[in-house]
């Protein structure tokens, strides 16, 4: 099972695709985790995007798909996985189209999760994760940018028929249900 978890920052993806993951024994993909760990690291990579993620900007497409091919291509993802923070713009969105047809893949459902700007912007001033761009600004720019680049991948996935919108409100209990009760019957 291929899945893709989506939404505003603060809608609770990275919470939500860890459950939806150990539900079904696949993997949570976290492009921003992955992102966060080589800064920590200090590898290359983390080095080229700490100061884009620092300021709530995307990195570009073409690192972000590099890296996610790379990390399908290994042999524990072929049980499955569900991709959280990734296509964050249409060109990911195509070129993550294209590279599961070069697989003979494809993805099982997109799910969006959806929630107002109030509800997001608490969320994030409060989960205390400590991150670098969870600040009043940060937040806001991160937005911005959803907004202008990355709410346009709902409407590619919606006119390939693999659109579920998930009202991301609630607990994080009643969200999972919503989710579970939202994917295409097996
Ligand atoms: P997230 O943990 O998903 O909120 O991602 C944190 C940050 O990592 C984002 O604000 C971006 O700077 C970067 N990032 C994560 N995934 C992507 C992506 N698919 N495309 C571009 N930038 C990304």
């Amino acid at each position: 099972m291929r899945l893709i978890i989506f939404g505003p920052p603060g809608a609770g993806k990275g919470t939500q695709a860890k459950k939806v993951a150990e539900h079904f024994g696949i993997i949570h993909l976290s492009t921003g985790k992955m992102f966060r760990d080589a800064i920590n690291e200090g590898t290359e990579l983390g080095k080229l995007v700490k100061s884009i993620i620092d300021d709530g900007l995307l990195v570009p497409d073409q690192t972000v798909v590099d890296m996610v091919e790379e990390t399908i291509a290994n042999e524990d993802y072929s049980k499955g996985y569900i991709v959280d923070g990734f296509p964050r713009t249409v060109e990911q969105a195509v070129a993550f189209d294209n590279l599961l047809e070069r697989r003979n893949e494809s993805v099982d459902a997109f799910i969006s999760l959806y929630a107002t700007d109030e509800e997001l912007i608490q969320r994030l001033l409060t989960r205390g994760e400590g991150r670098s761009d969870d600040t009043e600004d940060k937040i806001k720019t991160r937005l911005e940018v959803y907004k202008k680049e990355t709410a346009p991948v709902i409407e590619h996935y919606q006119q390939a028929g693999m659109l579920r919108s998930v009202d991301g409100t609630g607990s994080v209990d009643e969200i999972f249900q919503r989710i579970l009760s939202a994917l295409p019957k097996r």
